[in-house]
């Protein structure tokens, strides 16, 4: 996992340069598109976002459990 607290920068203007450092300004600007400042354009560091951890499928899980596969051992 990769920490946004280095000098590096989440988001920046290729206009104005300014730079945004946190992932939450770079989930809004996102959603804005375009620098408030200057409206120019904004060049994501990350530019596909990585994806959200994947909630457990609970009907896949249960589907591929050993005792729905092969049936609750009855006797
Ligand atoms: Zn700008």
């Amino acid at each position: 996992m990769r920490l946004l607290m280095s000098d590096d920068f989440a988001v920046r203007c290729t206009s104005c340069e300014f730079t945004w450092n946190t992932a939450a300004m770079a989930d809004g600007l996102r959603v804005l598109g375009a620098c408030p400042k200057c409206k120019g354009a904004l060049e994501f560091r990350d530019d596909a976002p990585p994806p959200a951890p994947a909630a457990p499928a609970r009907d896949a899980d249960a589907s591929a459990a050993p005792h729905m596969v092969l049936g609750l051992p009855r006797i």
